[in-house]
């Protein structure tokens, strides 16, 4: 993974503002000069460091600017000296004519905002075109040669478990290059706080939330696909601002280690070479603590990779056991980790 430097340009070229979406939140940013507050950012962090291997503009929706803006940002990357940048856009405003200024620009990697598949989710949560939309720029993206990585969401107003699967299975066989996962969190200042406040939309609790991020990692991990990051970046301001929802900032390490768990249960032991024991997953010790008796050290097992366990389990996961083992063993964890920042109603 590359070291990557983010800069926010929150809301910027959004046509319209998603239900759930509040990026001043999410990112802590606030855009009065773009240009301005583009080079603070990048100064804030080559003060931190001076060695990253790319730049990225999060936060908005970079395709839908107008082109002398994106020819702005294309220059103050190249000028900072970067040689490759990403960026994160909504897929409708992807247009043929882009394709070539993006590779003039050095830009390598398009983080999709892809959320759902499902027309009519994708519609009551404000983003007015169809999941075919997504699927034509995953597969023209690809052939001209750019990184995919796809957003995704868990949860989202309108969504149930048919849709969450659909998106996780169509994105999956689409072999992308990455994808960010975030379960849906209430932010203040959203259209979704007012359905939330109205009960017109009640989030999913723990053990929803959870079987769906153990079902789309081991999906995505199967496939070889790298799971770049599973909940909102966490700071002081996010977890004020969060009017309800289920979030942790160590959604991805608490995913993982039930995953282990699943695979335990599943196939009766895990064998790990003795010096991948400690690597293992563990959130909060729970491995350590419960499971010690079922792992074991084989001294010529294959090094350790949590897309070999995903593997094992990709065709058990919900198809064969609808869901059931996911269930009890995040019920399990929830007894032993307990509820921390568990905001669910
Ligand atoms: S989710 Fe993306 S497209 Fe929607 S309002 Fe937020 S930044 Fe804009």
């Amino acid at each position: 993974m590359p070291k990557i430097l983010p800069v926010f340009i929150p809301f910027s070229g959004c046509k319209s503002k998603c239900v759930y979406c509040n990026q001043n939140i999410i990112s802590g940013q606030k855009i009065d000069n773009l240009k301005n507050d583009v080079l603070k950012q990048i100064e804030f962090h080559f003060n931190i460091c001076s060695d990253w291997d790319e730049i990225s503009y999060f936060g908005g929706s970079f395709s839908c600017l107008s082109e002398s803006t994106r020819n702005l940002l294309y220059n103050i990357a190249k000028e900072k000296g970067f040689k490759t940048l990403r960026f994160s856009t909504r897929p409708d405003c992807l247009k043929d004519e882009m394709i070539d200024e993006f590779k003039k620009n050095y830009v390598k990697t398009i983080e999709l905002g892809v959320q759902s598949l499902s027309d009519e989710v994708l519609v009551k949560n404000n983003r007015p075109y169809s999941a075919s939309t997504t699927i034509e720029w995953i597969d023209k993206l690809h052939t001209a040669g750019f990184n995919v990585v796809a957003q995704i969401m868990v949860g989202m107003y309108g969504e149930n478990w048919d849709d969450f699967k659909f998106t996780v299975d169509t994105i999956a066989e689409k072999k992308v290059n990455g994808v960010r996962i975030y379960p849906t969190v209430v932010l203040n200042n959203t259209m979704l706080k007012n359905l939330y406040d109205s009960k017109e939309f009640i989030p999913l609790g723990y053990e929803d939330v959870f079987s769906r991020l153990i079902y789309a990692f081991v999906k995505f991990s199967a496939k070889g696909i790298e799971i770049l990051r599973i909940g909102l970046q966490d700071s002081e301001s996010l977890k004020k601002d969060i009017a309800a929802g289920l979030y942790y900032p160590a959604f991805g390490d608490m995913v993982k280690t039930l995953i282990i768990i699943c695979y335990i249960k599943q196939f009766g032991k895990l064998s790990v070479r003795e010096e991948d024991i400690k690597k293992l997953p563990n959130y909060k010790g729970i491995l350590k603590k419960y499971f010690s008796d079922r792992i074991f050290s084989v001294k010529n097992e294959k090094i350790f990779s949590i897309s070999r366990i995903c593997r094992s389990l990709e065709s058990g996961l919900s198809e064969n056991n609808r869901g059931q083992l996911e269930r009890e063993v995040v019920s399990f964890a929830k007894e032993v980790w307990g509820k921390t920042y568990d905001r669910q109603t």
